[in-house]
């Protein structure tokens, strides 16, 4: 049995984040004794949700929520997942947060057990300690004694590092010589070393400046080592989900797999390795785990299957913290006869605290599209914006905010300098709201196929 875990393989991989209608937001907006500041952090109104979350943020924070979760109840547009998303923005840009709607469950191919199972992996980071030995400084002299032409081979030299805090006198190697070939460094030029391989990275002029070596904070010491040479310990901390893992672990196409969504099925025995050797990790104190944000939207669309998993999966010492949310009133539970508050069974939602959201006023929903144009950064004349408001209160607010992008489509291609009434009238004209849609269908259905 294969015991050895990778982690990535051979680049970084880079967390795919689709969610551009909620990139203003950069947390929940309050303040030292947890009331919610009007605007903040691109976060507008919803005053009393905002202060429970953060309530729930503080039992998060002192380990008093486990096995528990979180409702937000309210209807569409009010913030559901604006406010979940803050809450794992609060909790710190490394904290995971996945989103799924529940609908989802029964679109993908593959069972619905493993479909939760990797929504619940990746609200689950790793946050991995990797310590590398590296020289750091600016480059005062080189000196190589003899010239190229003879091969690189027989190049010896010295290169004269000056760092910050004290001067190191190197010896270069032909192995340092052709790197520096390759990278072309030059006197005045930051460069790092491993020691281990002797690999030379440039790192550009400006970075030898004191503040520089601040700016890299608290994961960069300096160790002076016994033969006078200053050697850099950098600490290199990244934070990866145990999904990330999994599918490195067990996919022939690799972590590419991640980008194109085709995950497909993880065997248990790879999960189980895995487990295991973030277990052993986090002994030997080289990793930690940092549970996220699970966030799932339309949570009436689970069934009772999905919903025994959801309390199984809460009893787990790694779990995220489950946000789920939903529109509906009293409703049926998929796949049952039974009646039962939105729609979640009575021993689930015993376990839930309920957060409920409201509608937003004219002036909250004037703010929050003010926001998405200097997200957009669109220029909008006051007038386009109040009329924007008014299509935001008749239709509604998500509506309203895809209008944002494409009346400033449209008044680029009129070469405008700022969005003006003409282009909001002419892109409401384009694309129908739901509401007229509906009306549309009204009228025409007998045209329709069935
Ligand atoms: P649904 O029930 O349809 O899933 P929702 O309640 O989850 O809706 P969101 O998707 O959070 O609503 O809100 C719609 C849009 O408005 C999003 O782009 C969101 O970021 C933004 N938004 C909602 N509430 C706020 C708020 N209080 N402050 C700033 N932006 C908000």
């Amino acid at each position: 049995m294969a015991t050895e875990v990778k982690l990535s393989e051979g680049k970084d991989l880079t967390k795919i984040e689709r969610i551009g209608a909620h990139s203003h937001i950069r947390g929940l907006g309050l303040d030292d004794a947890f009331e919610a500041r009007a605007v903040s952090q691109g976060m507008v109104g919803q005053k009393a949700a905002r202060r429970a979350a953060g309530v729930i943020l503080q039992m998060i924070k002192e380990g008093k929520i486990a096995g528990r979760a979180v409702l937000l109840a309210g209807q569409p547009g009010t913030g559901k997942t604006a406010i979940a998303m803050g809450m794992a923005k609060a909790l710190g840009e490394e904290t995971p947060f996945a989103m799924m709607a529940g609908s989802e469950i029964f679109s993908l191919e593959m069972g619905k057990t493993e479909a939760l199972t990797q929504a619940f992996r990746k609200a689950i980071g790793v946050r991995i300690k990797e310590e590398t030995e590296l020289i750091e400084g600016e480059v005062v002299e080189i000196q190589i004694d003899r010239p190229a032409t003879t091969g690189a081979a027989s190049k010896t030299g010295k290169l004269t590092l000056k760092t910050t805090e004290m001067e190191t006198v190197y010896d270069l190697g032909t192995k340092m010589i052709e790197a520096l070939g390759k990278e072309k460094v030059t006197s005045g030029d930051v460069i790092a070393i491993d020691k281990a391989s002797g690999k030379i990275t440039k790192l550009g002029r400006s970075f030898a400046r004191s503040r520089d070596y601040d700016a890299m904070g608290p994961q960069t010491k300096f160790v002076q080592c016994p033969d006078g040479e200053l050697q850099k310990r950098k600490e290199v901390v990244h934070v990866v989900t145990l999904h990330e893992i999994d599918v490195i672990n067990s996919r022939t196409q690799g972590f590419l797999a991640l980008f194109a969504g085709d995950t497909g099925e993880i065997r248990s025995e790879v999960r189980e390795q895995i487990d295991s050797k973030v277990a052993e990790w986090r002994e030997e104190g080289k990793a930690e785990v940092v549970p996220g944000v699970l966030f799932i939207d339309e949570v009436h669309m689970l069934d009772m299957e999905c919903f025994s998993f959801l309390n199984r999966a809460l009893e787990n010492e790694m779990a995220p913290i489950l946000v789920v949310a939903t529109n509906r009133g009293i409703t049926r539970i998929r796949g049952t006869n039974y009646k039962s508050p939105h729609g979640i069974p009575i021993d689930l939602l015993d376990r839930l605290l309920i957060i409920s959201t409201t509608p937003y006023t004219e002036e909250e929903l004037r703010s929050i599209l003010d926001i998405r144009c200097q997200e957009e950064d669109v220029e909008m004349s006051d007038d386009a914006k109040e009329l924007l408001t008014k299509i935001a209160k008749e239709t509604s607010l998500r509506y309203a905010m895809c209008l944002i992008t494409a009346s400033s489509l449209a008044c680029q291609k009129r070469k405008g300098k700022e969005v003006e009434i003409e282009d909001i009238t002419r892109v409401y004209q384009l694309f129908v709201d739901v509401k007229r849609s509906t009306q549309y269908l009204m009228e025409y259905q007998e045209q329709f196929m069935f």
